[in-house]
């Protein structure tokens, strides 16, 4: 499959891994929006949150419990971060495949960051 995300956690495409799992990837958003901008994925392909069903929304909670970690690790936690995906073009989605960016280090405005 021809999706940019995939071939990151296939290490087909090179990144800065801050985590991984047998059903998650985390790496550092390439166009930093924030001081820490840490991108969270799952490994199974979804396009977007349109994807997500009682099937395979374990994997939803998951990142949430991983996004939590890497903010207390990445010492954003204390000062407060954001997390976000977004659906669609509307929403300004440019990949699709699902991922949650994790985004603090910064007072965030009303922006994604
Ligand atoms: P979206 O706009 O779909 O919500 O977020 C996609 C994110 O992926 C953007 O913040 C963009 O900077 C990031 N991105 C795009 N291509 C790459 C890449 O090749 N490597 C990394 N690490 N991030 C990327
Ligand atoms: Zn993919």
């Amino acid at each position: 499959m021809d999706c940019l995300f995939c071939k990151i956690i296939s290490g087909e495409i090179p990144s800065k891994k801050v985590y991984e799992d047998e059903s998650v990837y985390a790496f550092y958003d390439i166009n930093p929006m924030a001081p820490v901008h840490v991108l969270i994925v799952p490994k199974q392909h979804l396009s977007s949150m349109n994807d997500i069903t009682a099937e395979n929304s374990a994997v939803v909670s998951h990142i949430f419990e991983v996004a939590a970690q890497l903010a207390r690790e990445l010492g954003i936690a204390e000062d407060g971060y954001r997390v976000v995906s977004n659906c669609g073009a509307a929403a300004g989605q440019t990949v699709f495949h699902l991922h949650f960016h994790l985004l603090g280090g910064k007072k965030l405005g009303l922006n994604m960051a």
